[in-house]
């Protein structure tokens, strides 16, 4: 099992590192899309991670709560992974295009009608294994040490993106990608008004920093289902709330 387990951790290496290590030294200049720029507001809370966060009973379900006190189990991978047909901000084969099944015909639709409303839109990142964001966060830590990478990177188990339900979005000149100045923009504004129509939601809004713990991040588009995006979007929560499951403050 456990030479299992490095043989996998050893292909991941080698297959990941290209892609992801010189991604990591830009995005981490760039307030990190892997690291999803997290607020420390609780920081007792995450210090104990392990301990105190819960392993996800059903991570195949398509509005499933993923956040620093649910993780997902260890060995989970989506099985219906596919390629949208969207263009991104790069032009390698990678997984980072990939999405689950539904999200990605969702994400397909949001795009052409984006468009069609003239505003262009580019993939940033979709889809991250558990491995990728182990080898992203242990370099976060061998940069600047666990306690300061966890401020601004999402511990492997943590992250939507290894939902495949998740997806990092930008305008047409790549500008702006995972970035503040994102914020405002016309793509920003647009995704604000349209996402739920295609099932998905702004995963971490704009004053409820305490709740996700993240702070906001209008190019975060988590796909949750028509039905529960329209909720979500009409009653201005999130998803923490949705399934009344905000963390205890300390
Ligand atoms: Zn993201």
């Amino acid at each position: 099992m456990l030479t299992m387990v490095k043989f996998h951790l050893e292909l991941a290496c080698v297959v990941l590192l290209a892609t992801l290590l010189t991604g990591c030294l830009e995005k981490k200049q760039m307030a990190p899309d892997d690291g999803e720029a997290v607020v420390p507001v609780n920081k007792s809370t995450f210090k104990n991670h392990d301990d105190e966060a819960k392993v996800i009973a059903n991570p195949e379900s398509i509005p499933v709560l993923v956040n620093k006190e649910n993780i997902l189990p260890e060995s989970y991978q989506p099985n219906d992974l596919v390629e949208p047909d969207i263009s991104f901000i790069f032009s390698e084969k990678s997984e980072k295009r990939k999405m689950r099944a539904e999200a990605a015909t969702a994400i397909e639709k949001l795009f052409a009608a984006a468009h069609a409303d003239g505003i262009a839109l580019l993939g940033v990142s979709a889809y991250r294994s558990r491995a990728a964001q182990e080898i992203l966060f242990h370099y976060y830590v061998s940069q600047d040490g666990y306690e300061t990478a966890q401020t601004y990177s999402a511990l492997p188990g943590t992250s939507e993106h290894e939902t495949g339900l998740a997806i990092d979005v930008t305008g047409a000149d790549g500008k702006c990608a995972a970035e503040d100045c994102f914020s405002g923009s016309p793509e920003a504004r647009w995704l604000e008004d349209h996402a739920a129509e295609y099932g998905f939601i702004i995963r971490y809004p704009r004053g409820k920093e305490a709740i996700t713990g993240y702070q906001y991040e209008p190019w975060h588009l988590r796909y949750v289902g028509k039905k529960i995006a329209a909720d979500i979007a009409t009653r201005g929560m999130t998803l923490e709330e949705y399934f009344k499951a905000i963390p205890v403050s300390k």
